[in-house]
């Protein structure tokens, strides 16, 4: 059977280059970059050069990256050290609706240890508005977190105002950069980032690794304790292996990002427009056109259940998901669509597709050719839309 991956915002494939690369530092190069022999020492230096590709990308000096085991644990470091760091100036955090469930759910986390959250809304394409946040600030706010681009929407949100209103403020500024870096460029000294998250699955790097930005002169409190590894900011003998391999997916992408971005666009519209023209009762989440990002396609599709598309699609080959990875497995419509605005029975029927390097035009015609039937069939066994049918036709 032919399959065809269409979930690259869950993970994507290691890079061959990638993982040839990291073979050699599980099995000949395999020392602790903390002992001083010349194992140690080869280490070290593989992993100074990741540090340094992992910075050129985003605009940071090396001495700025903290390497990590992943998004997850780079949204708890950035956003429980502050808090901890901060807590004598204030106890006030902002945050947007949309974020992924590790930013949510720290906040919440913090909200019932003692501190205040305000939540801001989006607008119903999933964007932020700066506004907004600047009438949330308060004068104890230690923290704004917004995220760069939605995992589920796509939804590019503007960061570039929102620094430099927490600039202005001097509030520090976290962003999870997962779901941007390398379809983004990222500058963090001129986007006034202070904290940035970013992971190695994402962009064809293995998983289990990431990192946190963290602006010179910016104080976190550490997550573990007992280690000095990573300046004292992440205790723990580094995963060199796979902190190498993200370095290098980092360099590969930064290098294929433009031609990336534009084949992927066109193959996004493709396979957005084409399911608009082919199925009935279709709405688009999420922005359309330059506000969205390259590889994103979210739809919502009436009358149907987005989990039985997903079983569906998933006997002919076809990978896609229905909201963010995360949340399939459980039966809570997304939380990002719901702040988006859109009722449960309609969030209920959402399927969410992200395109990669691999995707060709033919595989998206094979889905657009797929798609239909299966809505068509689905439908067929809907009372709901049975209703909708007569309702018509009596007309
Ligand atoms: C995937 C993802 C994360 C989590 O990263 P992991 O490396 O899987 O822990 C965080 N934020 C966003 C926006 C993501 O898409």
């Amino acid at each position: 059977m032919r399959r065809i991956y269409l979930d690259h915002s869950a993970t994507t494939p290691v890079d061959l280059e990638v993982a040839t690369l990291m073979m050699t530092y599980y099995t000949e190069k395999y020392g602790n970059p903390s002992s001083v022999h010349g194992f140690g020492r080869e280490a070290k230096q593989a992993l100074e050069e990741a540090r340094r590709q992992v910075a050129e990308l985003i605009g940071a000096t090396p001495q700025e990256i903290v390497f990590t085991s992943g998004g997850t644990e780079a949204d708890n470091l950035a956003i429980l050290g502050t808090a901890e760091a901060m807590r004598k100036k204030g106890k006030h955090l902002i945050t947007s609706a949309i974020e992924h469930h590790a930013v949510l759910e720290t906040f919440e986390y913090l909200e019932k240890n003692g501190f205040e959250l305000t939540v801001i809304p989006v607008d119903a394409e999933g964007i932020v508005s700066v506004e907004d946040v600047r009438k949330a600030v308060r004068p104890d706010t230690i923290l704004i977190s917004v995220m760069h681009a939605n995992n589920e929407v796509g939804a590019i949100q503007p960061i570039v105002e929102i620094g430099n209103l927490a600039k202005e403020l001097g509030i520090t500024f976290h962003v999870d950069a997962v779901q941007s870096l390398g379809k983004i460029p990222i500058n963090v000294k001129e986007m006034n980032i202070d904290l940035l998250t970013v992971s190695s699955h994402k962009i064809y790097g293995p998983k289990g690794v990431g990192a946190l930005y963290i602006r010179k002169g910016v104080r976190i409190v550490p997550l573990a304790h007992g280690g000095s590894q990573e300046k004292r900011r992440r205790s723990g003998t580094e995963n060199t292996p796979g902190i190498i391999g993200f370095g290098k997916a980092c360099e590969l992408i930064g290098k294929r990002m433009a031609e990336d971005s534009k084949l992927q666009t066109k193959l996004r519209d493709r396979l957005m427009n084409g399911i608009v023209e082919r199925i009935e009762y279709v709405k688009v989440n999420g922005p359309i056109g330059e506000k969205r990002l390259s590889n994103n396609v979210n739809v919502s599709i009436r009358f149907v259940e987005g989990e039985s598309l997903l079983l569906s699609l998933d006997m002919l080959g076809i990978a896609a998901s229905s909201g963010s990875a995360c949340t399939s497995g459980s039966l809570d419509p997304s939380h990002v669509l719901l702040a988006m605005g859109l009722v449960h029975e309609i969030a209920h029927g959402s399927l969410r597709f992200s395109l990669g390097r691999q995707n060709t035009e033919e595989e998206i015609d094979y889905v657009l050719e797929q798609l239909p039937k299966i809505v068509e069939r689905l439908r067929m066994m809907s009372p709901l839309y049975d209703q909708v049918i007569h309702a018509n036709q009596a007309q």
